[in-house]
């Protein structure tokens, strides 16, 4: 089975249609989401629907909890608020009953899924460290994790011989070798490892790989979009830089 793994979408329509049309090309036959589907970006609206209809495995993202009121807006930067309470007033109610009902982690097929943390999904902690990596594969109930969140790809692997934890930021992943893996799949709609392009991941289960994909999209369509929408311009101006 091929899935793809798609999160942090953050309302970017565009880049979401590029990650979707090169999924389609390589075969994927399944998809998995975890999480903020909305929040940052212009289209929340048209992004909620596309993901809907391709799945039903999808965890709920902070910002999609935020804009429904599930999290606090507290903690969140000014631009973040900013967006979220803009998302919030101009998502349908269907729309926001739907992020309201969203689980805070998954399990698929033998796959966990969640935006933060394994073992605190709620508190929207990141997994930046083998520290953090430890907490979450102490938790772990599957060998293989998805993870969103730092809009950063990284895989962290955990070997029980030898009770060692590692990390790689390889585009090409084999699993084969390994107890266990937590592989953040970076993000579609605003990336952040100064690379502009947006990122999913393609996991193969018979082949145990994980494949980060990055994709070029039309950038200036969806800063036009964040500007015309009246949303902070530091969202529009980061997308070109990937942070
Ligand atoms: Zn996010």
């Amino acid at each position: 089975m091929r899935y793809g793994v798609l999160g942090d979408i953050h309302g970017n329509l565009e880049a979401l249609e590029a990650v979707l049309a090169d999924a389609e090309k390589h075969g994927v036959e399944r998809y998995l989401c975890v999480g903020d589907i909305v929040g940052y970006g212009a289209n929340p609206t048209e992004c909620v629907a596309r993901i809907r209809g391709l799945t039903s495995q999808i965890v709920a993202g902070n910002h999609d909890c935020a804009v429904v009121g599930r999290a606090d807006v507290e903690y969140f930067n000014l631009y973040a608020r900013d967006a979220v309470l803009w998302t919030r007033d101009h998502l349908a109610p269907d729309d926001q009953a739907f992020l309201r009902g969203l689980p805070l982690s998954l399990l698929v097929n033998g796959l966990t899924l969640v935006h933060s943390t394994v073992h605190e999904p709620d508190l929207f902690g990141y997994i930046e460290s083998a520290l953090a990596a430890r907490l979450s594969f102490e938790a772990l109930q599957t060998d293989i994790a998805f993870v969103g969140h730092s809009h950063v790809p990284v895989t962290f692997f955990y070997e029980q011989n030898g009770d060692e934890i590692w990390y790689s930021q390889d585009a090409e992943i084999p699993l084969g070798d390994f107890s266990k893996a937590i592989i953040n799949v970076g993000s579609v709609g605003q990336p952040r490892d100064d690379n502009p392009q947006a990122a999913y991941a393609i996991y193969d289960s018979s082949l145990r790989t994980v494949t980060i994909r990055r994709l070029p999209y039309d950038v200036e369509a969806t800063r036009q979009k964040i500007l015309a929408a009246g949303l902070p311009e530091v969202l529009a101006a980061r997308l070109l830089l990937g942070r």
